[in-house]
Protein backbone atom coordinates (compact mmCIF):
# COMPACT_ATOMS: atom_id res chain seq x y z
CA UNK A 1 0.00 0.00 0.00
CA UNK A 2 1.48 3.26 -1.00
CA UNK A 3 1.70 6.07 1.81
CA UNK A 4 2.17 9.86 0.56
CA UNK A 5 2.87 10.77 4.28
CA UNK A 6 5.96 13.30 4.57
CA UNK A 7 7.13 15.91 6.81
CA UNK A 8 4.30 17.80 5.59
CA UNK A 9 1.29 15.63 5.05
CA UNK A 10 -0.26 12.78 6.64
CA UNK A 11 -2.25 10.20 4.30
CA UNK A 12 -5.33 9.42 5.73
CA UNK A 13 -7.06 5.81 4.92
CA UNK A 14 -9.70 5.67 7.13
CA UNK A 15 -13.15 3.94 6.86
CA UNK A 16 -12.52 3.05 3.35
CA UNK A 17 -11.53 6.94 2.23
CA UNK A 18 -8.16 8.11 1.65
CA UNK A 19 -7.43 11.37 1.69
CA UNK A 20 -4.54 14.28 2.80
CA UNK A 21 -4.43 16.41 5.68
CA UNK A 22 -1.49 18.96 6.26
CA UNK A 23 0.00 18.31 9.98
CA UNK A 24 0.29 22.33 10.11
CA UNK A 25 -3.27 23.00 9.45
CA UNK A 26 -4.19 20.25 11.87
CA UNK A 27 -2.75 22.05 14.81
CA UNK A 28 -5.60 24.59 14.69
CA UNK A 29 -8.47 23.26 15.94
CA UNK A 30 -11.03 25.30 14.32
CA UNK A 31 -10.15 24.05 11.06
CA UNK A 32 -11.17 21.25 9.24
CA UNK A 33 -9.48 20.01 6.07
CA UNK A 34 -9.08 17.58 3.30
CA UNK A 35 -7.65 16.72 0.08
CA UNK A 36 -9.34 13.90 -1.69
CA UNK A 37 -7.77 10.90 -3.06
CA UNK A 38 -9.22 7.95 -5.66
CA UNK A 39 -11.53 6.54 -6.00
CA UNK A 40 -13.56 9.83 -4.66
CA UNK A 41 -14.52 11.60 -7.67
CA UNK A 42 -16.22 15.42 -7.70
CA UNK A 43 -16.76 15.54 -11.47
CA UNK A 44 -16.23 18.70 -13.78
CA UNK A 45 -18.29 21.39 -14.91
CA UNK A 46 -19.48 19.76 -17.86
CA UNK A 47 -20.69 16.34 -16.31
CA UNK A 48 -21.46 17.34 -13.07
CA UNK A 49 -25.49 16.94 -13.96
CA UNK A 50 -24.35 13.24 -15.20
CA UNK A 51 -22.35 12.20 -11.86
CA UNK A 52 -24.48 14.20 -9.70
CA UNK A 53 -25.88 11.08 -7.34
CA UNK A 54 -22.19 9.95 -7.25
CA UNK A 55 -20.88 13.26 -6.55
CA UNK A 56 -23.55 13.34 -4.08
CA UNK A 57 -22.61 10.32 -2.17
CA UNK A 58 -18.83 11.06 -2.49
CA UNK A 59 -18.99 14.60 -0.93
CA UNK A 60 -21.82 13.16 1.99
CA UNK A 61 -18.74 10.21 2.39
CA UNK A 62 -16.24 12.91 2.95
CA UNK A 63 -18.51 15.17 4.30
CA UNK A 64 -19.18 12.03 7.45
CA UNK A 65 -15.57 11.45 7.82
CA UNK A 66 -14.26 15.08 8.83
CA UNK A 67 -17.86 16.14 11.03
CA UNK A 68 -19.21 18.31 8.06
CA UNK A 69 -22.85 19.26 7.09
CA UNK A 70 -23.25 18.36 3.63
CA UNK A 71 -25.57 21.00 3.72
CA UNK A 72 -22.96 23.86 4.35
CA UNK A 73 -20.83 22.78 1.11
CA UNK A 74 -20.25 25.77 -0.69
CA UNK A 75 -18.48 24.55 -4.67
CA UNK A 76 -17.94 27.60 -7.65
CA UNK A 77 -18.25 27.17 -11.13
CA UNK A 78 -14.43 27.55 -11.37
CA UNK A 79 -13.41 28.50 -14.81
CA UNK A 80 -9.30 29.38 -14.60
CA UNK A 81 -10.15 32.81 -13.36
CA UNK A 82 -8.55 34.87 -11.09
CA UNK A 83 -12.08 35.51 -9.42
CA UNK A 84 -11.96 35.34 -5.31
CA UNK A 85 -15.51 36.43 -3.79
CA UNK A 86 -16.20 36.21 -0.47
CA UNK A 87 -18.61 33.48 0.99
CA UNK A 88 -21.30 35.17 3.62
CA UNK A 89 -24.58 33.25 3.46
CA UNK A 90 -25.66 30.72 1.31
CA UNK A 91 -23.70 27.26 0.56
CA UNK A 92 -24.58 24.64 -2.30
CA UNK A 93 -22.71 23.81 -5.38
CA UNK A 94 -22.38 25.86 -8.63
CA UNK A 95 -24.95 28.66 -6.98
CA UNK A 96 -25.57 31.54 -9.56
CA UNK A 97 -23.34 34.02 -7.62
CA UNK A 98 -20.22 31.72 -7.72
CA UNK A 99 -20.25 31.49 -11.53
CA UNK A 100 -16.36 31.81 -12.34
CA UNK A 101 -15.00 31.95 -9.74
CA UNK A 102 -11.76 30.08 -8.27
CA UNK A 103 -11.43 31.54 -5.19
CA UNK A 104 -12.79 31.86 -1.64
CA UNK A 105 -12.66 33.36 1.45
CA UNK A 106 -14.56 33.72 4.36
CA UNK A 107 -14.63 34.22 7.88
CA UNK A 108 -17.87 32.63 8.70
CA UNK A 109 -18.13 29.05 11.11
CA UNK A 110 -19.65 26.30 8.84
CA UNK A 111 -19.11 27.04 5.92
CA UNK A 112 -16.84 24.40 3.85
CA UNK A 113 -15.21 25.63 0.66
CA UNK A 114 -14.97 23.41 -1.83
CA UNK A 115 -12.82 23.70 -4.50
CA UNK A 116 -11.67 20.52 -7.27
CA UNK A 117 -8.73 19.38 -9.56
CA UNK A 118 -7.06 17.50 -11.70
CA UNK A 119 -3.77 18.59 -11.74
CA UNK A 120 -4.34 22.13 -11.20
CA UNK A 121 -2.77 23.74 -7.83
CA UNK A 122 -4.79 23.65 -4.69
CA UNK A 123 -3.92 26.46 -2.21
CA UNK A 124 -5.27 26.54 1.41
CA UNK A 125 -5.48 29.95 3.16
CA UNK A 126 -6.02 30.29 6.55
CA UNK A 127 -5.48 33.56 9.04
CA UNK A 128 -5.60 32.37 12.81
CA UNK A 129 -5.55 35.98 14.30
CA UNK A 130 -7.97 37.41 11.97
CA UNK A 131 -10.15 33.29 11.66
CA UNK A 132 -10.41 33.56 8.12
CA UNK A 133 -9.92 31.37 5.39
CA UNK A 134 -9.34 31.25 1.48
CA UNK A 135 -9.14 27.89 -0.67
CA UNK A 136 -7.91 28.49 -3.88
CA UNK A 137 -7.74 26.75 -7.64
CA UNK A 138 -4.50 28.06 -9.28
CA UNK A 139 -4.73 25.96 -12.77
CA UNK A 140 -1.38 27.24 -14.99
CA UNK A 141 -3.79 29.81 -15.86
CA UNK A 142 -4.99 30.97 -12.83
CA UNK A 143 -1.39 31.52 -11.75
CA UNK A 144 -0.54 33.38 -14.94
CA UNK A 145 -3.42 35.72 -13.48
CA UNK A 146 -2.01 35.20 -9.60
CA UNK A 147 -5.35 34.55 -8.45
CA UNK A 148 -2.91 33.54 -5.47
CA UNK A 149 -2.11 37.56 -5.08
CA UNK A 150 -5.77 38.35 -5.60
CA UNK A 151 -6.64 35.92 -3.02
CA UNK A 152 -4.54 37.49 -0.11
CA UNK A 153 -5.46 40.79 -1.47
CA UNK A 154 -9.00 40.42 -1.22
CA UNK A 155 -8.20 38.88 2.74
CA UNK A 156 -6.13 42.04 3.11
CA UNK A 157 -9.07 44.46 2.12
CA UNK A 158 -11.76 41.99 3.69
CA UNK A 159 -10.38 40.48 6.42
CA UNK A 160 -8.16 43.11 8.11
CA UNK A 161 -5.14 40.35 7.12
CA UNK A 162 -2.00 40.70 7.89
CA UNK A 163 -0.03 38.54 5.47
CA UNK A 164 2.95 38.03 7.56
CA UNK A 165 -0.16 36.06 10.04
CA UNK A 166 -1.72 33.74 6.72
CA UNK A 167 -0.54 30.31 6.56
CA UNK A 168 -0.51 28.59 3.47
CA UNK A 169 -0.38 24.96 2.48
CA UNK A 170 0.29 23.81 -1.15
CA UNK A 171 -1.91 20.49 -2.30
CA UNK A 172 -0.65 18.39 -4.41
CA UNK A 173 -0.19 19.24 -8.28
CA UNK A 174 1.41 19.01 -11.41
CA UNK A 175 4.99 19.95 -10.84
CA UNK A 176 8.09 20.73 -12.77
CA UNK A 177 9.09 16.99 -13.27
CA UNK A 178 5.85 16.66 -15.58
CA UNK A 179 4.43 20.40 -16.63
CA UNK A 180 5.51 20.21 -20.09
CA UNK A 181 4.94 23.19 -22.33
CA UNK A 182 5.84 24.30 -26.05
CA UNK A 183 7.14 27.93 -26.24
CA UNK A 184 3.03 29.94 -26.30
CA UNK A 185 2.90 28.84 -22.52
CA UNK A 186 6.40 29.29 -21.82
CA UNK A 187 6.70 32.84 -22.90
CA UNK A 188 2.99 33.81 -21.36
CA UNK A 189 5.08 32.72 -17.46
CA UNK A 190 8.54 34.19 -18.75
CA UNK A 191 6.59 37.89 -19.66
CA UNK A 192 4.44 37.80 -16.43
CA UNK A 193 7.43 36.10 -14.22
CA UNK A 194 10.38 38.09 -15.28
CA UNK A 195 11.47 38.78 -11.85
CA UNK A 196 11.53 35.11 -10.88
CA UNK A 197 14.60 33.38 -11.36
CA UNK A 198 14.41 29.76 -12.21
CA UNK A 199 11.12 29.01 -13.22
CA UNK A 200 12.20 26.85 -16.88
CA UNK A 201 13.89 23.71 -17.67
CA UNK A 202 14.94 23.59 -21.17
CA UNK A 203 12.99 19.67 -22.38
CA UNK A 204 14.02 17.56 -25.37
CA UNK A 205 12.97 18.39 -28.98
CA UNK A 206 9.90 16.63 -29.65
CA UNK A 207 8.46 16.53 -33.61
CA UNK A 208 10.70 19.35 -33.69
CA UNK A 209 8.75 21.32 -30.99
CA UNK A 210 10.79 22.66 -28.40
CA UNK A 211 9.88 21.53 -24.79
CA UNK A 212 9.84 23.66 -21.87
CA UNK A 213 8.95 22.52 -17.79
CA UNK A 214 7.46 25.07 -15.48
CA UNK A 215 7.85 25.43 -11.83
CA UNK A 216 4.32 26.60 -11.15
CA UNK A 217 4.90 25.91 -7.55
CA UNK A 218 7.48 27.93 -7.26
CA UNK A 219 5.96 30.61 -9.07
CA UNK A 220 2.81 30.71 -6.35
CA UNK A 221 5.37 30.57 -3.52
CA UNK A 222 7.18 33.79 -4.93
CA UNK A 223 4.27 35.21 -5.10
CA UNK A 224 3.04 34.51 -1.66
CA UNK A 225 6.33 35.87 -0.55
CA UNK A 226 5.86 38.95 -2.48
CA UNK A 227 2.62 39.59 -0.83
CA UNK A 228 3.75 39.11 2.52
CA UNK A 229 3.82 35.75 3.76
CA UNK A 230 6.40 34.44 5.23
CA UNK A 231 8.49 31.35 3.97
CA UNK A 232 7.98 29.52 7.34
CA UNK A 233 4.22 29.79 6.53
CA UNK A 234 4.26 28.21 3.36
CA UNK A 235 3.49 24.42 3.51
CA UNK A 236 4.17 22.40 0.30
CA UNK A 237 2.57 18.75 0.01
CA UNK A 238 5.68 18.01 -2.31
CA UNK A 239 3.53 15.88 -4.34
CA UNK A 240 2.72 15.62 -7.93
CA UNK A 241 -0.67 14.58 -9.29
CA UNK A 242 0.65 13.08 -12.68
CA UNK A 243 3.34 11.13 -10.57
CA UNK A 244 0.79 9.79 -8.47
CA UNK A 245 -2.23 9.90 -10.86
CA UNK A 246 -2.93 6.24 -9.41
CA UNK A 247 -3.94 8.03 -6.44
CA UNK A 248 -5.18 11.20 -8.00
CA UNK A 249 -7.21 12.31 -10.95
CA UNK A 250 -4.67 13.79 -13.25
CA UNK A 251 -5.91 15.86 -16.29
CA UNK A 252 -2.41 14.80 -18.08
CA UNK A 253 -2.46 11.25 -17.73
CA UNK A 254 -5.91 11.20 -18.45
CA UNK A 255 -7.38 13.52 -20.35
CA UNK A 256 -10.80 14.55 -20.86
CA UNK A 257 -12.17 11.68 -19.00
CA UNK A 258 -10.13 12.46 -15.85
CA UNK A 259 -12.33 12.62 -12.01
CA UNK A 260 -11.90 15.46 -9.93
CA UNK A 261 -10.17 15.86 -6.70
CA UNK A 262 -11.33 18.35 -3.81
CA UNK A 263 -9.57 20.41 -1.65
CA UNK A 264 -11.98 21.31 1.56
CA UNK A 265 -11.35 23.88 4.23
CA UNK A 266 -13.62 25.15 6.97
CA UNK A 267 -13.91 27.07 10.12
CA UNK A 268 -15.92 25.30 12.83
ZN1 LIG B 1 5.49 14.50 -11.66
Amino acid sequence: MIDLSNENIIHVKNNGLEYIQFRRLLEYKELVHCFTLKPLDFGDNSNYEQKKDIVTKNYKLICNELGIDYSNIIRPYQTHTNNVEEVKTKTGIFLKEYTNIDGLITNKTNKALSLTFADCTPIYLYDPVKKAIGNIHSGWQGTVKQIAKSAINKMVQTYNSNPKDIICAIGPTIRKCHFEVEDDVKNLFTNQFSNIQNIVTLGDVKDGKQKYYIDTVKINKSMLMEMGLREENIIDSNICTVCNYNLMHSYRKEGKDAGRNTSIIMLK
